[in-house]
């Protein structure tokens, strides 16, 4: 069993250490928030004042922050992880952040002579207490061999997608498709609605027709035809429009750098940023369905 830093125990990252104290590693864990120092060490877990501290005689480091600018500083800063821990440490950073970020803070791991991986995460706060998530992950074929047995405390699905930074351009180009995917399943409930056809029908011919898509048989919009779904209880997440908002952000950024035409991509952040505009950041993004109706 290994001695693991862990730093960023919010509403995904408290769930994961404690999944990986239940697997019987020695999990020392810090926050900036006293709350989620509390939380962790109800589940066995122990606190760390600083960073510093808790990843200073780690073998494995794992952080679950939320941007790309706490990640570079909480690994680059002087005394940082990068510059704290000893040669050989592993570092795998779960964030969901920007692909020149994650490239940057591993080629400084790598300089230093560590390991790391990028592993950003689907599955939300319920598939990080279930233990099920899926790991995205860039980084080399030995650090991902000696990431696998930590992340399978974590996960269930881990998937190797390359090199450095691999792992995040894994996540923003899944999350386009959805994004893209959710408004098009929208716009036919809307419609539909407007020519007399029953959600249901249209269910039932698109879900086994060449419209089916997991945003419609999986996570459909409208109440009824997917019980599970976040429509059937007012739109409570699931996934935020705040979490989509930020991943289509994310997918900009890397479509200016490449310069990659992503107008599909483009107009999707522009439909969830004035509908999270409109108060709607905690509701699923689902519910931008109720915008593209006219009354969000
Ligand atoms: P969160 O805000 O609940 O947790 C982040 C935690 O990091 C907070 O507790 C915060 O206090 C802590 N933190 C910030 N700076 C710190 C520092 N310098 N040192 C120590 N702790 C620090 O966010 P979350 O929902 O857990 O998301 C974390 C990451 O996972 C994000 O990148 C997010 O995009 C990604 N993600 C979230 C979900 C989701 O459903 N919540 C799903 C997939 C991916």
């Amino acid at each position: 069993m290994a001695k693991i830093g862990f730093i960023g125990l919010g509403n995904m990252g408290g769930p994961m250490a404690a999944n990986l104290v239940k697997a019987g590693h020695k999990v020392k864990g810090c926050d900036v928030a006293a709350d989620a120092i509390a939380a962790f060490v109800e589940a066995g877990g122990t606190p760390a004042g600083s960073a510093m501290e808790a990843v200073r005689d780690a073998e494995i480091v794992v952080t679950m922050l939320p941007a790309g600018s706490h990640v570079r500083s909480v690994y680059l800063a002087d005394g940082g992880v990068v510059s704290t821990v000893a040669a050989g440490t592993l570092l795998i950073d779960c964030s969901t952040i920007d692909v020149q970020a994650a490239r940057a803070v591993a080629g400084a791991a790598s300089d230093a002579g560590h390991e790391m991986i990028d592993a950003p995460v689907s599955g939300g706060v319920s598939g990080a207490a279930a233990g099920t998530l899926t790991f995205m992950v860039g980084g080399s074929d030995d650090a991902f061999a000696r990431a696998k047995p930590i992340l399978a405390a974590m996960g269930k699905n881990i998937v190797h997608a390359g090199g450095a930074g691999n792992g995040q351009a894994a996540k923003i180009c899944n999350n386009m498709i959805l994004g893209i995917s959710m408004i098009g399943v929208c716009e036919a409930f809307v419609l539909a609605e407007k020519l007399g056809l029953d959600h249901q029908k249209l269910f039932d011919i698109s879900s086994t027709a060449s419209g089916q898509c997991w945003s419609l048989t999986t996570y459909c919009p409208v109440p009824g035809p997917v019980e599970t779904a976040p429509s059937n209880r007012d739109y409570q997440p699931g996934f935020s429009t705040a979490m989509m908002l930020k991943d289509l952000k994310l997918a900009q950024e890397a479509a200016q750098t490449t310069s990659a035409a992503t107008p599909l991509g483009a107009q999707a952040q522009a439909l969830y940023a004035l509908f999270d505009a409109a108060g709607n950041s905690d509701v699923d993004f689902s519910g931008i369905i109720r915008f593209l109706r006219g009354n969000a």
